[in-house]
């Protein structure tokens, strides 16, 4: 796709896009390689790798993770509706590919608040014809405009299971947003059966590291909270039956083969996937 210009708006009362100020969206794709960052993105993740040298690392065994855990659900859970908050910027393996390749019946709704992602988003809508993709410009903080948008009633059968994914968006939600409160608010809406795939930054393996770049991202404009192993566990799964083999380094979730995984420091990012009882 094309890098759109600071200009561009995808659609009449689309957002502006702020080139000027460093991006969470922007930032995870600076990292995995991608081209669609800017002088402000690179700077501030620049400033955050030289304090945790491995976050490339960290956010490529996030995104495999997200690829096998919605492989695990497709094929063993028999799910086929998904609802994605945190979508990021188009790259390879979104949920709709990796879910339509099990199963080309699967729906997904998209969910992101900066402004590139919805530029991109035509990319995330092209599925296959038996399935569905929908795209929502919302806000991960007012879950019940998420939850009231015609894009999800449209899309998905709330009466069937959905998996919520919240991967990689936890951490941008500070303690005083209540987070735990946003998600309960979301699986309130989700029938028994439904499951939540989520991930997240710990600062407990390498904190020097992982406190640097939680500092560089603050000084950059975007809040961020690295969060212990336990205090996710609670915020994002209490009164869900993890699935085996639980909250884990996102590179020790059901890995493919029995090839060498990265130190568990240069990881230092949590997982698992949990269902609705
Ligand atoms: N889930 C993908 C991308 C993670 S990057 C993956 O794990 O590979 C985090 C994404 O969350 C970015 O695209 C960013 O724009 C989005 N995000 C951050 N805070 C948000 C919020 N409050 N509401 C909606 N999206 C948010």
């Amino acid at each position: 796709w094309e890098l759109p210009s600071a200009a561009s708006r995808p659609v009449s009362d689309a957002p502006p896009i702020d080139t000027t100020k460093a991006h969470s969206a922007r930032m995870y794709d600076y990292y995995l390689g991608g081209k669609d960052n800017y002088p402000a993105d690179r700077e501030t993740a620049e400033v955050a790798e030289q304090s945790w040298t491995s976050v490339r690392t960290a956010v490529r065994e996030n995104r495999t993770f997200l690829a096998r855990a919605v492989r695990h659900l497709v094929r063993e859970a028999g799910v086929t509706q998904f609802l994605d908050i945190g979508t990021g910027l188009p790259s390879a393996g979104n949920v709709h590919e990796v879910a339509q390749r099990e199963n080309p019946a699967c729906r997904v709704v998209y969910t992101d608040n900066d402004p590139i992602v919805l530029a991109h988003a035509r990319s995330l809508l092209r599925g296959t014809s038996e399935g569905r993709t929908a795209y929502i410009h919302a806000d991960l903080r007012d879950p019940g405009a998420i939850l009231a948008s015609p894009e999800v009633a449209e899309t998905l059968d709330l009466d069937r299971p959905v998996v919520l994914m919240l991967v990689a968006i936890l951490h941008f939600i500070v303690d005083e947003e209540r987070p735990a409160e946003i998600v309960r608010t979301l699986l309130d809406a989700l029938p028994s059966g439904s499951y939540l795939v989520a991930s997240h930054v710990t600062p407990e393996l390498d904190p020097d590291g992982v406190g640097g770049l939680e500092r560089a991202y603050r000084n950059g404009g975007v809040p961020a909270q690295a969060r212990p192993r336990d205090q996710f566990a609670k915020l994002a799964f209490e009164g869900l039956e993890l699935v085996e083999p639980g909250v884990v380094l996102v590179s020790e979730w059901r890995p493919d083969g029995a090839g060498p995984r990265p130190p568990a420091a240069e990881v230092s990012w949590y997982g698992g996937v949990a269902r609705k009882p």
